[in-house]
């Protein structure tokens, strides 16, 4: 049996030797033939060189190099399109998930699970705000999607080798792999852990990022915002037939000198409103669609070296 542990990197060159050494470690408590394939996600600094060195001592490391930055989720589309192991293993590469976790997960795995995710328990390291917000968006996702995503889950998990053949035949290009990862069913199981904070280096998230991931999340897996634009124009109609009805009456019994601006332009003004929001909406999936219709590929490759 083989195992590969896959594990995306942008601009990790201040923490990856400690990483792969407390990888190291636990890999070679496992009876299982291991694999460790790096993505380097067109990092600036120095992460591929270390890869490579990292390759040149540990020969069970790998190294895959992408053409340019293409976010962590292609990254990671990358990665696990060349595991050719029974199972794999997706881990950041700021030690913010624990290694010491993957005996734990490999046991379920060996017990029957295809997919083992950890799911947070706590969040160290992260402020108020980033929680709050993350509370939020689950809550909202658990309401608007026909997927149930798990809270609190990253993309730190094991999938076993049907689970990556089914997750090998999804190729959209919005990929919110939380989502994905869950849409394949199979046998899910949860383990809950802590997280660490971040061991070396900067997080590439800041709100905008989120807001927009979050938006990601809700498109590519509902499409309520567009009924709701729809539920939300018949209820102004009918608001607007109730008041043309209210005006007209008026006008009728008690005649009406040209009076009415402001009511004019309020009525102009929130009817803008209302069509520029649902406009918006339908735009929101009309990008998408333009994007997924254009069937470039997910991500070029620039270098492979399988492990030795
Ligand atoms: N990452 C990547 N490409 C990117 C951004 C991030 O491969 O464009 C990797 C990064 O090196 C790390 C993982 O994705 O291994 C998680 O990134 P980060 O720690 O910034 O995210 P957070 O833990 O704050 O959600
Ligand atoms: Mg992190």
């Amino acid at each position: 049996m083989k195992l590969t542990i896959v594990v995306p990197a942008y601009n990790e060159s201040e923490g990856l030797r400690d990483f792969h050494a407390r990888l190291a470690a636990v890999l070679d408590g496992l009876d299982l033939v291991t694999e460790v394939l790096y993505v380097d996600d067109g990092s600036r600094d120095d992460t591929y060189a270390i890869l490579c060195a990292l390759r040149a001592q540990d020969t069970r490391v790998s190294t895959l190099k992408l053409a340019r930055n293409f976010g962590k989720e292609l990254a990671l589309t990358a990665g696990l399109d060349h595991v050719d192991a029974d199972a794999a293993i997706v881990i950041d590469a700021d030690l913010q998930d624990p290694p010491e976790l993957i005996p734990t997960f490999v046991q379920h795995w060996r017990e029957g699970c295809d997919m083992v995710y950890g799911t947070r328990a706590s969040r160290a390291g992260e402020t108020g705000f980033k929680k709050m917000t993350a509370a939020a968006f689950y809550r909202v996702m658990e309401r608007l999607s026909p997927t149930p995503i798990p809270r609190d889950t990253g993309d730190f998990r094991l999938l076993s080798r049907r689970a990556l053949d089914a997750l090998k035949q999804v190729r959209e290009r919005q990929r919110f792999m939380k989502g994905l990862f869950t849409w394949v069913g199979y046998r899910q199981l949860s383990v809950v852990y802590h997280r660490d904070p971040r061991h070396a280096g900067q997080t590439k998230w800041n709100y905008w990022k989120l807001w927009n991931f979050a938006i990601e999340g809700i498109t590519s897996f509902s499409t309520a915002p567009l009924k709701a634009a729809t539920y939300f124009g018949v209820l102004t109609a009918f608001a607007a037939f109730v008041f043309g009805l209210w005006v007209l009456a008026k006008a009728l019994l008690l005649g009406d000198p040209v009076r009415g601006y402001p009511t004019l332009m309020v009525v102009i003004l929130f009817l803008g409103g209302v069509q520029l929001m649902a406009l918006g909406v339908i735009g929101e999936y009309l990008g998408r669609l333009y994007v997924e219709s254009k069937q470039r590929p997910l991500y070029l490759i620039d270098e492979y070296h399988p492990a030795r």
